[in-house]
């Protein structure tokens, strides 16, 4: 392999990896925003019960709305969760899943720091 090759080819391996951190992060912040979304939701439906408990007329259409919404919501986060876990990090040495954060593996002990050259 030429230094030229060598050269490309980690070039590549940069920028795969930062494209996975990149949708990591979209993901990340994906089910953040579904997770506001969810509140306000919440939010609305605790609105509509506080009504019906004054007897307002308040119409079951609007409650099912509500509903319905958190419950495509919960479905989103979801896939979106079920994406992250796709990407867990494994131990080197046990190939267990580890938490990103961790130093090292809670079954084998094994470093999880980063090698560096
Ligand atoms: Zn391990």
């Amino acid at each position: 392999m030429s230094m030229w090759d060598r050269l490309r080819k980690g070039t590549q391996t940069v920028s795969e990896k930062s494209g996975e951190l990149l949708e990591m992060a979209q993901t990340r912040a994906a089910i953040a925003k579904l997770e506001t979304e969810k509140i306000r939701r919440f939010t609305e439906l605790g609105e509509l019960t506080y009504r019906v408990y004054s007897r307002e007329d308040v119409p079951d259409a609007e409650m099912e709305r509500v509903c319905d919404e958190i419950r495509e919501l919960d479905r989103e986060l979801e896939a979106h969760r079920e994406r992250l876990e796709g990407d867990t990090l494994v131990c080197p040495g046990c190939s267990r899943p580890v938490k990103p954060e961790a130093r090292y593996c809670s079954e084998c002990g094994q470093s999880l720091r980063p090698v560096r050259p």
